[in-house]
């Protein structure tokens, strides 16, 4: 497949990161940018149109920051909830209409200080 360049800026520390993994797994640096870009959008295309879906969400925050259950109208929701070395640590998951899942996704995103994965699974 034809290939585009383009240049981006990203922070330091991210390039930073970049490298070593590219050095550890002896990858290319736009092999590792191409899958990330690829992880992302099949992520998010979901978005584009109304569809019955299924995803895991996992959320990990500093246990004082600990984000209350969730509860979301007409989703079906199954947690594992964790907490270790300070860390809470929730997986979700979330089956039922894409655009009620994008709006409890949304509201999870607002949690300052946590870290917020989302894995479409279909
Ligand atoms: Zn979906
Ligand atoms: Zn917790």
């Amino acid at each position: 497949m034809p290939k585009r360049k383009f240049g981006i800026s990203v922070e330091e520390e991210l390039a930073r990161k970049l490298d070593e993994v590219s050095e550890k797994l002896r990858v290319e640096r736009s092999q590792l940018v191409e899958r990330a870009i690829r992880d992302m959008l099949r992520d998010h295309s979901h978005s584009l149109f109304e569809h019955d879906c299924r995803a895991l969400i996992v959320l990990s925050c500093p246990s004082e920051r600990e984000v209350p259950a969730v509860g979301a109208d007409n989703l079906r929701i199954t947690q594992l909830h964790e907490h270790r070395e300070g860390q809470c640590v929730q997986v979700f998951l979330v089956s039922g209409s894409s655009s009620k899942i994008s709006t409890l996704l949304s509201s999870l995103s607002r949690h300052e200080g946590c870290e917020l994965r989302y894995i479409v699974l279909h």
